[in-house]
């Protein structure tokens, strides 16, 4: 891979007009670079850390290669439109060798309620209609009306929202599809499933189903989003990238340098620099300055505008924005190394524990743990399995400690982690070969996310996604990508916010 070494200021390297500079290579960030080289733009991504991919990263330690986020990953299907993953790195001439993940999540949950979604739609219905046999017609009937929304957005291309002719184009080429998005976009997903279902217990399940990627319950989780996420998973399925996640970072890399596209890693974007209220150009901390004719944010929206923008208040939009969401809590990580045989074979890749629906959304509430040794081996040592472990954390929680304090609440927390996961995994505290715990501080620190949130949620019940931001700010000429930009968290949503950003500024720039 070759890189950009950091160029002093006022040399011949940063006096070049590019087409658009991109601030961070998460996800969002890279799908909008590859996206507008392949257009043919010259275009810079500038990454404060030593490689790419944000929270879709990762990091390796004594023969572990662990994901630092994201495991569970959508959109690498092989039909219709949804598959952004792979679309995207076929856009660059690239691919990824993906292992088919057969189970999306085994649910650990209150009352011995036990759940695995199959890949097989029919299977899991069979299961969790097992559980709720008095709900058979509306669970059938809540599921099935998450298709209905997938199969609208599966029928067209996913591109900017805000491009009029597009717009126009996808109407006329399939109105149907678009009428029903336009009936989802304001709902949210526990309203649709109150009108099918009544057991308390089950709805709870809902609640977590949607709880688990957007990290509000039901009622405040847009039917859009919960449409693509509960039906892909049966359709494009969950497949997890070989070689680990960090793969997919590096791949995009790749495919935006074949296309004359550049990315220079420890280049942490300090100001956006505006002229006229025009964004032109970037200043990075050691003082060089780059120009360009669009400059792209991947960094959070309280980032940019809060810290890069020399701005005395913000705009109107940003208010609003803030009004109506605010971060979420970031995550108390584990990374553990185990010994094998503490893994019974016939394990599931991924999990989620709950002993009690009362603290589903509280800190060390949900635990998530993700396996991926059990579909990809080459990540751990021989006779060793990865444990990717998580739960929400606020940073308050750990801010003012002493260095000693800070250790010794780490090792605690992480301590009460893996009790928990003992009734899962009995003799997991004694199969530990290596453990590395990250606090919302270290999420800050490396993943350079405001609070180290992982992204925005909704302050109160809104109406579905319409409240939440596209591409285009209040700025002009700035744009911004990446989770805090419709449709919100997630690989596959921010690759969506990726190509419908390089569709917006691919108009604009004429390419
Ligand atoms: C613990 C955890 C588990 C998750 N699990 C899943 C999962 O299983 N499946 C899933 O789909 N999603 C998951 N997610 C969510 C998913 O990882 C994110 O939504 C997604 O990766 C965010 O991508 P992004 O493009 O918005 O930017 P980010 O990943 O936030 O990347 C932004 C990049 O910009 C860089 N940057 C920021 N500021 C600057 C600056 N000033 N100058 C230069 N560079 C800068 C950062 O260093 C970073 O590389 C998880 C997230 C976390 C934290």
């Amino acid at each position: 891979m070759t890189t950009v070494s950091p160029t002093p200021v006022n040399t011949a390297a940063n006096s070049q007009l590019y087409d658009a500079i991109v601030i961070g290579s998460g996800i969002g960030g890279l799908v909008t670079a590859t996206q507008l080289a392949a257009k043919g733009a010259n275009v810079l991504v500038l990454e404060k850390y030593i490689i790419p991919g944000g929270s879709a990263g990762y990091f390796e330690r004594q023969g572990y290669r662990f994901d630092v986020g994201a495991s569970m990953i959508f959109g690498f299907g092989s039909q219709g439109t949804t598959n952004l993953l792979t679309r995207a790195l076929e856009a660059v001439d690239t691919s990824l060798e993906t292992i088919l993940d057969p189970v999306q999540i085994h649910y650990h949950l209150p009352n011995n309620l036990d759940v695995r979604v199959h890949r097989n739609y029919e299977k899991f219905l069979e299961e969790l209609i097992a559980q709720f046999p008095h709900e058979a017609e509306g669970i059938r009937k809540f599921y099935d009306e998450c298709w209905q929304v997938f199969n609208c957005l599966n029928a067209m291309e996913l591109l900017s929202l805000e491009e009029p002719r597009y717009l126009t184009r996808v109407f006329f080429q399939h109105p149907l599809a678009c009428l029903g998005l336009v009936k989802y976009l304001p709902q949210n997903v526990g309203d649709i499933a109150r009108r099918y279902i009544s057991d308390p217990a089950l709805l709870k399940f809902i609640d977590i189903e949607c709880y688990c990627w957007s990290v509000v319950p039901g009622s405040k989780t847009p039917m859009i989003n919960a449409g693509m996420v509960f039906s892909d998973r049966h359709y494009g399925g969950i497949n997890y990238p070989k070689g680990g996640v960090g793969q997919i970072a590096q791949k995009l890399v790749e495919g935006l340098e074949k296309k004359g596209g550049k990315i220079q890693y420890k280049a942490r974007v300090k100001e956006i620099i505006l002229e006229n209220n025009k964004a032109v150009g970037v200043r990075l901390a050691d003082g060089t300055e780059y120009r360009g004719k669009r400059i792209i944010s991947n960094a959070t929206r309280w980032d940019t505008f809060e810290k890069l923008l020399p701005l005395k208040t913000l705009p109107k939009k940003e208010q609003k924005w803030q009004e109506n969401y605010q971060k979420s809590p970031s995550f108390l990580s584990l990374h553990l190394g185990i010994k094998a045989e503490v893994v019974p074979k016939g394990t599931d890749c991924h999990h989620i524990l709950l002993e009690n629906w009362e603290n589903m959304e509280d800190p060390e509430g949900t635990i998530f743990l993700s396996i991926p040794t059990l579909l990809d081996p080459s990540l751990a040592p021989p006779g060793h399995h990865i444990f990717h472990t998580f739960t929400p954390s606020w940073i308050d929680d750990w801010q003012g400690l002493s260095p000693q304090d800070y250790h010794r609440k780490k090792e605690e927390a992480a301590a009460r982690i893996v009790q928990r996961l003992e009734t899962i995994f009995p003799g997991l505290e004694a199969g530990l070969d290596y453990q590395e715990v990250g606090t919302p501080r270290t999420h800050r620190r490396f993943l350079g996310r405001d609070d180290g949130t992982y992204g925005p949620i909704p302050r109160r019940k809104l109406k579905g996604l319409l409240a939440m931001p596209f591409n285009q700010t209040a700025i002009p000429r700035l744009y911004c990508v990446g989770d805090s930009t419709f449709p919100g968290q997630g690989l596959n949503a921010v690759a969506f916010s990726g190509f419908a950003c390089a569709h917006r500024v691919g108009v604009d720039l004429g390419v």
